[in-house]
């Protein structure tokens, strides 16, 4: 019987991957108009703008070799943009010389091509769940959209904490994965310049409200005018999350003008909120969590440190779970 599984991020699609490798039969669910989630770009007259996930890094050998496919395919590119630090009031050039990768043309692309030829239902929000002992029903707006033998949660920790408030108390493994915050905000403006302004293609920024910047056009793909992507702190962002857009911009100009040095003369400026963005340090690491008396599993960034490498393999291991 079909596997469901909601989310098509990278975590939901790297186990819809595996899981359909081994034969099985699965639909994945995204309440987004295409698979991507926080890794998505935004797509724009101009040519695309990274918003959320700006690269991603291989540690681990699995995923290594998941990269070197993608790059074979030109699905992904090495990013080589010029680093510096700022910290202190000090601007300075980076030695970090880790090898990043991005998505190509776009940063959703290797959560697309895991998602080739795989049963894919966008624009599909899950808002309620049933679990009869046996099978899980899924519906969205009213509307049945199926049953299930086994059902893959694939989104972020608090998402999948309201989804699963009918079964919360069947186990108390659920009710400790939900005890404590995963995922942290980030508020993220764009901002587009008249000309060129500093000597590097992004910052890594310490001691400060701004947390990163970089430069768009630094990333083969991405638009080619003179655009800032700019990522607030997670604890700005946790004490500014209701502020309006107008006030974020305004005060994305000032850092901005801050760490440059220089004033800033800001053509348009886009703000995006991410509720649920980067993993707070200190919450614990499982990998993925399968409870076969649920026939539910979990996965994501958040159950495995955070980052995109993570999530993918926190899918990977979940499949391998799934199918024991
Ligand atoms: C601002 C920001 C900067 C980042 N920078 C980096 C970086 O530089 N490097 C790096 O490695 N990582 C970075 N990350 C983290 C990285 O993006 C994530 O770790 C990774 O993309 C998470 O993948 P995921 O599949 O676990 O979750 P997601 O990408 O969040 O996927 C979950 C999916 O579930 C869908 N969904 C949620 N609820 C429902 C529902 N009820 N019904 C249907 N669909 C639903 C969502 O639409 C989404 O598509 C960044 C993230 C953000 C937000």
């Amino acid at each position: 019987m079909t596997i469901a599984i909601i989310g098509a991020g990278i975590a939901g699609a790297a186990c819809a991957a595996a899981l359909t490798q081994q034969g099985h039969d699965v639909v994945v669910f995204d309440k987004g108009r295409s698979a991507g989630g926080r890794m998505s770009s935004k797509r724009t007259e101009q040519g695309y703008l990274d918003l959320g996930a700006q690269y991603f890094t291989a540690r681990s050998d699995a995923f290594r070799a998941q990269c070197d496919k993608w790059l074979q395919t030109d699905t992904i590119s090495r990013w080589n943009g010029r680093l510096a630090v700022f910290d202190g009031g000090n601007l300075m050039p980076s030695p970090d010389n880790t090898e990043r990768y991005i998505g190509q043309p776009a940063m959703q692309a290797p959560v697309v091509q895991l998602l080739n030829n795989i049963h894919l239902q966008c624009n599909c929000q899950i808002d309620q769940l049933q679990f009869d002992g046996k099978y899980w029903q899924l519906f969205s707006k009213g509307i049945a959209l199926g049953s299930f033998s086994q059902l893959v949660l694939a989104i972020p920790q608090q998402q999948a904490q309201q989804l699963l408030q009918p079964v919360l108390t069947q186990s108390a493994r659920l009710t400790t994965l939900f005890a404590a915050t995963a995922l942290l905000p980030c508020w993220a403006v764009n901002i587009q310049l008249e000309q060129p302004f500093l000597p590097y293609d992004a910052i890594f920024v310490k001691n400060h409200p701004l947390s990163w910047l970089a430069r768009q056009a630094s990333k083969p793909g991405r638009c080619s005018a003179e655009h800032w992507l700019l990522h607030f702190s997670p604890a700005f962002s946790a004490q500014h999350l209701e502020a309006s857009t107008e006030v974020i911009a305004e005060q994305a100009v000032i850092a901005l003008q801050q760490i440059s040095g220089q004033p800033i003369n800001a053509v348009t400026t886009l703000c995006h909120r991410w509720r649920y963005a980067q993993q707070a340090a200190e919450f614990p690491v499982a990998g993925a969590i399968y409870l076969p008396a649920l026939a539910l599993g979990l996965a994501g960034d958040w159950l495995n440190g955070g980052r995109v490498e993570n999530a993918w393999l926190s899918g990977v291991q979940l499949a391998e779970e799934l199918t024991l």
